[in-house]
């Protein structure tokens, strides 16, 4: 492979990569805070993020020669501009280009500077999403770059790295101080980790050289082969991750089975009165799984339990049940949940059964700050006995005063660690908390044996009754407008509709826009309705509003974006329309499909489709139309993607690894764990190293 070697610096000490990010040249504090936000503190923090994924502006494409869903960069002279102010300001600006065509840019944040700017005449080197719009092609928020009139456009030579980022970090600035980091990379034999035997031994290439290829893919590579992550150097990465994840998996087993935890046996009488209050009889599955946590927990040495059942089987209430198994033997009880929207729902649950029972329920999330924030973490260390909230539960400052028990709820969501950091809550005496981890992912056996070893499993393999399954058609997006008017129809007969907006975005801003669209567009087609909006750019008292809103049937339309993804519950809602679903993973579409048919009433799921299908996303929806059953569903999952996906297996993976993807990468695993038993055995203090690398940094990482 062709790599480009950087310019070396020179920074005192021998190992480089522990230096803080400060010590590189011409870092302002502004940036250090920025890279903080994203976990990244030391300079190898930075050779270790990785890019999301690449964009080719290595080509101006004709607009004749746009397709719909491609990324392409487009030069053309500004024809026409219009600021429209109908629901919101807006600016469109149509160019055109040596092909006879139009393509309209269409702009709903910018300012004045930016609106005086585009000029007809003005010429414009752009690159963005080609999108269907109401007037033919357009692009929304394209990235954009003036030229003057006799300026020749010089293409990039490379292909770009996009990197995951935070708000006021772009992906410029991002790229430059990675760029500085990696400059100081040491030489290759300084920065392996793997002894170099075992590296010969499984065909491991140079590590340096994979960092430097992803980072800076050379002129020759392939936009193909690294969006699918089948080049070596990705996999080389990939190897390193899943190898790291196996060892510190090994290493939280052993340091947790080492642990003793307080017996919750409790007499039963507070879970009798929730069961008796229950509007509804436990199915006999969860009866089961509600007894084998009820077993575990009493005993003296730490639960780590993951409870798998389907979305909608009523994991809830088992946890609930769980909870009050601790908080009769005297125990506190945290339940966290990976988004602000889902713990909030479950706060709403955990109040409704427990506050009967006399027991109050704390409310911990990132945004509860100032006193309210104090009082509530007094009341936590004073021994308040369920508190429920987001990862903000893991932040320093919380200490609990005798925690018995942690529920963590759509384990997906998590890395590893975070369970670990929580459970390090815990540890002050000699007592760890039990561990209860809630996930609607089947996880098929292959996989569980490596991101799972630290858990037993139990499964609630069976609905509670009466509900209707739902149907599900795919159509293509050429027939939106007859979905519209469909939606319009069922809203007309009181029907309440999901529009789920799913573009694979590097930021929520960018998500937060593609909702804004359609949700545009929704209200202005459904007159005399009610659309609301919801994305993760929300602040969560917005986000509640608009829930309860939904919830209490005064919107007609929810347009969301996935935030709406994991556990919302609104039994009413009985359509919902997935927009491009031909990019999303099967356990994704499966995850969102599931919030409707809660109720009785008969529901249905709409896959709109960007034609044309490639082969896998025509059989994933396939799969969607016929069958509802989760399981069925994730086998079928790891069928297709054995092969390897193209998009979106990152963001539809299980755990959240930087580069790897279990289903994709699942041929590694026998090496990994080869390679994994040999460390231990032979090099431990290197596992340290290793661990501290691919996950020090993203321990701190906290998802948007
Ligand atoms: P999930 O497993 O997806 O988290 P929930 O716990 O949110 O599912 O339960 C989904 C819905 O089903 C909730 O409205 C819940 O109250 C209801 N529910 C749970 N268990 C039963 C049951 N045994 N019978 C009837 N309804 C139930
Ligand atoms: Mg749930």
């Amino acid at each position: 492979m062709t790599v480009r070697t950087p310019r070396s610096v020179s920074i005192a000490g021998a190992d480089p990569g522990i230096a803080p990010i400060s010590a590189l040249p011409g870092i302002s504090p502004s940036l250090v805070a920025a890279l903080a936000r994203l976990g990244l503190a030391r300079v190898q923090d930075l050779w270790f993020h990785l890019p999301l994924r690449y964009e080719d502006k290595t080509s101006v494409t004709a607009i004749a020669d746009l397709h719909v869903g491609e990324r392409a960069q487009v030069e053309g002279v500004v024809e026409a501009v219009e600021r429209g102010f109908r629901y919101r300001p807006q600016l469109k600006v149509a160019i055109g280009d040596a092909s006879q065509q139009t393509l309209l840019l269409r702009f709903f944040h910018f300012n004045r500077a930016q609106a005086e700017q585009l000029l007809p005449g003005t010429r414009l080197l752009c690159f963005g999403e080609v999108r269907h719009g109401a007037q033919g092609l357009e692009m929304v928020h394209p990235q954009y770059q003036r030229l003057s009139g006799d300026d020749v456009v010089i293409v990039d030579e490379l292909l770009s790295p996009i990197y995951p980022t935070t708000e006021g970090l772009g992906q410029k600035r991002l790229a430059g101080v990675i760029s500085k980091a990696l400059a100081l990379l040491p030489p290759a034999e300084q920065l392996e980790l793997i002894p170099p035997r075992l590296c010969a031994e499984h065909g491991l290439t140079s590590l340096r050289d994979a960092l430097l290829y992803v980072h800076r893919p050379p002129p020759d590579a392939h936009l193909g082969q690294l969006t699918l992550g089948h080049h070596p150097a990705q996999q080389r990465l990939a190897f390193e991750e899943l190898l790291t994840q196996h060892l510190s998996l090994k290493r939280m087993r052993a340091a947790v089975r080492s642990r003793h935890a307080p017996a919750l046996g409790g007499d039963g009488s507070l879970r009798q009165q929730l069961l008796t209050g229950l509007s509804f009889e436990l199915t006999a599955a969860q009866q089961r799984v509600s007894a084998e946590v009820a077993r575990d927990l009493a005993q003296s040495k730490p639960m780590l339990r993951l409870v798998q059942g389907d979305v909608g089987s009523g994991k809830t209430v088992v946890a609930a049940l769980s909870a009050l198994a601790a908080v009769e033997s005297g125990y506190q009880v945290a339940l966290m949940a990976p988004t602000e929207l889902l713990a909030e729902q479950h706060l709403h649950n955990f109040r409704h059964w427990l506050q009967p029972l006399g027991i109050e329920v704390e409310w911990l999330a990132g945004k509860v700050s100032g006193k309210a924030r104090k009082q509530a973490l007094e009341r936590v260390a004073a021994g308040a006995s369920v508190v429920i909230g987001t990862h903000a539960l893991m932040q320093e400052g919380v200490a609990f005063a005798q925690l018995g028990l942690v529920i963590v709820d759509e384990q997906h969501r998590f890395g590893v660690q975070q369970r670990l950091a929580l459970r390090d809550k815990g540890k002050d005496g000699e007592l760890g908390p039990h561990q209860l981890v809630l996930t609607a992912t089947p996880i098929p056996r292959t996989l569980a044996m490596s991101a799972y070893a630290d858990l037993d499993v139990s499964s609630i393999d069976e609905l509670p009754p009466g509900r209707t399954p739902v149907q599900t058609i795919a159509i293509s997006n050429a027939r939106r407008v007859e979905v519209i008017e469909r939606i319009h129809v069922a809203c007309g007969e009181g029907r309440q509709v999901y529009w789920v907006c799913t573009l694979i975005e590097e930021s929520e801003q960018l998500r937060a826009q593609a909702a804004e669209v359609a949700h545009a567009e929704l209200s202005a087609a459904l007159a005399g309705f009610k659309v609301g909006l919801i994305h993760g750019r929300m602040k969560p008292k917005e986000k509640q509003l608009v829930m309860d809103a939904f919830k209490a049937g005064e919107l007609s339309v929810l347009v969301a974006t996935t935030v709406i993804e994991v556990g919302v519950d609104v039994p009413k809602a009985s359509l919902m329309v997935i927009e491009n679903s031909e990019r999303l993973g099967l356990a994704q579409l499966h995850q969102l499909r599931g919030r409707v048919g809660r109720g009785a009433l008969a529901s249905n799921c709409v896959l709109l489709y960007q034609p044309p299908l490639g082969q896998l996303a025509r059989e994933r929806l396939q799969v969607m139309r016929e069958t509802n059953d989760g399981f069925r569903i994730a086998e079928k999952d790891l069928e297709l993607r054995g092969p390897g996906e193209v998009l979106g297996t990152r963001q539809t993976g299980q755990l959240s690894f930087r580069i790897a993807d279990l289903a994709r990468d699942a041929h590694l695993l026998p090496a990994v764990q080869q390679v994994g038993e040999r460390m231990l055995a032979e090099q431990p203090q290197q596992t340290e190293r290793l661990i501290e690398r691919w996950i020090g940094g993203a321990a701190r990482y906290v998802h948007a």
